[in-house]
This record gives C-alpha cells, structure tokens and sequence, in this order.
C-alpha cells in the first residue's frame, strides 16, 4: 500500500495494478457530508486512491475546497418547497422519487463519475461507490452499471439494530408510540425504552418508515457496510449486527473525524475560529461548549431560559446560535442585559470548528443535542456531556451516553433556566457525579486512541476496506 503521500498503488496481491477510483455520495445534510467525507480523506492519504465525490445541488459541497478530489453534480431533484422546510425526512424521501422518476439521470452522471478524465473511456477504472444508507435510489442506478456499491451508515450500530427491527417493533405494539407506554423498556434492544427508538415529530410516522425501510433494503443489498463506531464502543450491538446481517463485509471503522488528519473543509457554513482564541484565555476544563448540531431547533420562550440558565449557572461557556436554531427566526435575539451578565466569561457565535473546541484543553464539557457525530466527537476527546436530545436517533445515543458509558446525563423535561443552571453546575462544579462522568470520559477516550493505533481495531478496518475495494 501507499504510504500517507497520497501515491496511486494497490496493496500486495491486489491483482489487477491499475490505480483504483472511489466514489463516494453523501447525503447533502451536515452530520452525512463530514463522516462520508473523512473517510475519502482517509482512503485517499492512507490506501493513495482517487476519490470523486458525487454531490447533488442541494446543499452543494465546494469543490475549490477540496483540490485533492474530484467532484461531479448529481441532479437531485428535490422540489424547492421541500428544500426549504430543512425537514430531513422529508428531503430524502423527495430526493430518491425524483431520481427513481428519472433514473437516466442519476446513471448519467454516475456513468461520467466512473470514467478517469485522463484515462482510456473504456476501462473500468472505478473500484466500487460508497453510498449513504439514505440512497436506495441512487444504488439501483449503480447496480444497473455493474458498479457495486458499499454503504455508510453514519449513525450508531445501535440506530441500525432498531432500523432492522422497526418491523417487529410495529407487530408488537411499541410503535407507533403512544404516551402511556414512553417509559417502558424494550427488551428485544436493551437498554432502550420506548422514548429512545427512532423517531422524528416533524415528519409523519409513515414517512419515518418508510425512510427506514428503505434504509435496511439498501443495506442489506450492499457489497460492504461501513459504521461510524468502534469496536470498543458498542461491542454486542456489533455482535448482533454480524449474525443478524448476511454481508460480505461490516466494518466499524470509527470515529472517521480522527482517522484523516486534515480538516475536511466541508462545513455548510463558516466556522468561527475566533473562539479558539478565546478558548486559550479560559482556564482548563472550566469551559462548557453548548451547541444543538446543524438541524436541532427550539422554541424562543426555550432560547431565552438556555441563555439566562447558563449566564446564572456562573460557568465559562461557549454557545452555538446558529442561524434558525430559534424556530421562525433566522437569527435569534439574546435577552437584554444577558451580554452584560456574562462579559469575559460567555461567548456566543454562529457556527464552532466544533472538533478543534472539544480537543481544546479548556472545554470540559458539552451540552450536546447528541447527534451521532457530536456524540463520537467528545467521545474522542474525553469530554463529558449534558444531553439534550430533540429527535431522531438523539434519543438512543442520549440513553447509551447515560446509561452504558456513564459519560453524560439527560437534561429531561421543560426547558427551565433552574433546571439549567443545575445541570450545568452537575457537570461542571466539581462534584462527585461530574468527576465521575469525566473520569469515565477519560477512559473511553484512551479506547478511542487504542482503536486508532498501529494495530486498532478501526485501523485495521481501514486496511481491510481498502484490501477488499481493491479485490472488488
Ligand atoms: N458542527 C460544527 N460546528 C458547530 C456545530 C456542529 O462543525 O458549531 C458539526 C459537528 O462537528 C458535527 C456536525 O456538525 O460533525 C453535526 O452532526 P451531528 O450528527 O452531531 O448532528 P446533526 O447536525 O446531524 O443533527
């Protein structure tokens, strides 16, 4: 193999030695683009292949920032109505009907993808695609080319267990939820409750289905399937998955964000790095970083008890109010007098580099929405949480963050500025319960530096994904 030059070359017994393409298409939402696009980072520098990115104009990817890459449009077809409302479900479902509507298209532009532009037209030079879970559609166009497709699954192994049992799920009763039974365990995927399996309050409850039915059949239809974990971290739910899945190839080859060194420029909107130079004025872990990842929103009456609960909490933070964070308003107001009540001690901006503010010595915990990426992330720094799950699979990753890690606790409940300020000073005052989490954060970060040395477990998963798309 290619050492980290980035040199086109095949591993020993590669068979045949043309330089090998990726392509890779991620779903166009932010907590998709980054794991898709730290893996092509890493298959690039580690294995030297060519990546090129499939993107669609929604939410499109800038290809100056990523020279290293190829990059071709893929029309998506998403109705602007659609677009706008920023409903993910919604979005992926509208996404797959247009390309199924129009599979030429998709074939087209897949077709172009395949073919290296200073190579001979005829020879397959493309290894194989790796796909989002989410694009049943656009597997179907690759499998009538002959290409075979590997998928990503940028959620937990847990999240895909509960995808594959939706069905069961359905025949027993836990779903669709109903509020008498939010409490009760379900015992075919512990430590789960009712409350924690996937759901969404914005879209129906049919169109969350469907999204997950077609989530399992693309899987399952794959010639490999990447997660985003690690075996130290979910070991049975990896278990489970190998025995309940027949494929050629499951590798958990997390967390991706650590395992290509450069920052993969593929953030939707601009990262603030003034607050690294704040971050350096702050004592070590005496700052809370607050940020609700790129979709999460709450209400104003929510926004305004967040912001007094965290000035009256006394702690350093550093708050994301990202735009529409606050429901119908693209930029929210801070209270009045909140700026003055938390002078050199607060600082709020639009938009983290959030990986580099929780490696940062003087973060020492994280209000998180617990998103899977955010999760994964201040699990690799050994940064202990405070969740505040909203939708989705938050509420698993929440559960497993508290109950299976020991590394955080749910902020249940109304959003209250007393409620708040407790939790903030549970984390953050130096009492036995936050020490705790943040020694068990420091160990669980020291397993994350384990799987990603010489012989890692996600290291070698690595190897065996390049040895295998090499085989392909
Ligand atoms: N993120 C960021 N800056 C911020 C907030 C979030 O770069 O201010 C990134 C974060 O590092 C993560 C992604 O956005 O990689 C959010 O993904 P996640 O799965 O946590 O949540 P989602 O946005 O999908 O709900």
């Amino acid at each position: 193999m290619a050492g980290d030059d980035g040199v086109q070359g095949v591993r020993d017994g590669g068979g045949d030695p043309r330089p090998r393409r990726v392509l890779v298409f991620p779903l166009p939402f932010q907590g998709h683009i980054d794991p898709m696009m730290h893996l092509a980072g890493a298959l690039h520098a580690r294995a030297g292949l060519a990546v090129t990115v499939l993107h669609t104009r929604f939410n499109a990817l800038d290809p100056a920032r990523h020279p290293e890459f190829r990059f071709v449009e893929v029309p998506d077809g998403v109705p602007a109505g659609v677009a706008a409302t920023g409903r993910i479900i919604d979005v992926i479902l509208a996404m797959n009907a247009a390309m199924e509507a129009s599979p030429e298209a998709v074939r087209g532009a897949l077709a172009s993808a395949m073919i290296a532009e200073d190579e001979d037209e005829e020879a397959p030079h493309a290894a194989c695609l790796v796909i989002d879970s989410n694009l049943l559609a656009v597997q179907r166009a690759a499998e009538k080319l002959g290409l075979p497709t590997m998928v990503l699954r940028t959620g937990s192994a847990a999240c895909l267990r509960c995808f594959l049992a939706y069905p069961m799920l359905h025949d027993k009763g836990y779903l669709p939820f109903q509020e008498s039974q939010l409490y009760m365990p379900v015992p075919e995927l512990p430590p789960l409750r009712v409350r924690d399996l996937f759901q969404t309050k914005i879209s129906s409850h049919e169109m969350v289905r469907e999204v997950i039915a077609r989530i399992t059949e693309t899987v399952r239809n794959c010639s490999g399937l990447i997660i985003n974990t690690f075996e130290a971290l979910e070991p049975d739910e990896l278990q489970k998955l190998r025995g309940e899945l027949d494929l050629p190839l499951l590798l958990a080859a997390g967390p991706l964000h650590k395992l290509s060194s450069k920052t993969t420029g593929s953030s939707l909107l601009d990262q603030d790095y003034s607050c690294i130079e704040w971050l350096d004025t702050q004592p070590p872990g005496s700052v809370l970083y607050v940020s609700f990842g790129s979709l999460a929103a709450m209400d104003s009456g929510e926004f305004v008890e967040v912001a007094w609960g965290l000035a009256n909490s006394g702690h350093p933070f550093l708050w994301v109010v990202r735009p529409n964070l606050v429901q119908d308003t693209d930029i929210a107001q801070l209270p009045d007098g909140f700026e003055d009540a938390v002078k050199g001690r607060g600082m709020v901006i639009q938009w983290a580099p959030q990986q580099e503010v929780l490696a940062h010595r003087a973060v020492g915990g994280f209000w998180t929405h617990c998103g899977w990426n955010s999760t994964l992330e201040s699990v690799g720094e050994g940064v202990p949480m405070i969740c505040r799950p909203n939708a989705v699979d938050q509420m698993m990753n929440a559960r497993y963050v508290e109950e299976v890690w020991g590394v955080g606790f749910e902020l249940e409940g109304e959003l209250e500025r007393g409620e708040v300020e407790g939790a903030v000073r549970k984390l953050m005052g130096g009492g036995r319960e936050g020490a705790e989490m943040t020694e068990r954060a420091e160990v669980l970060r020291r397993k994350v530096a384990e799987c990603l040395d010489g012989s890692g477990s996600s290291r070698t998963a690595i190897d065996m994904l390049v040895d295998y798309m090499l085989s392909l």
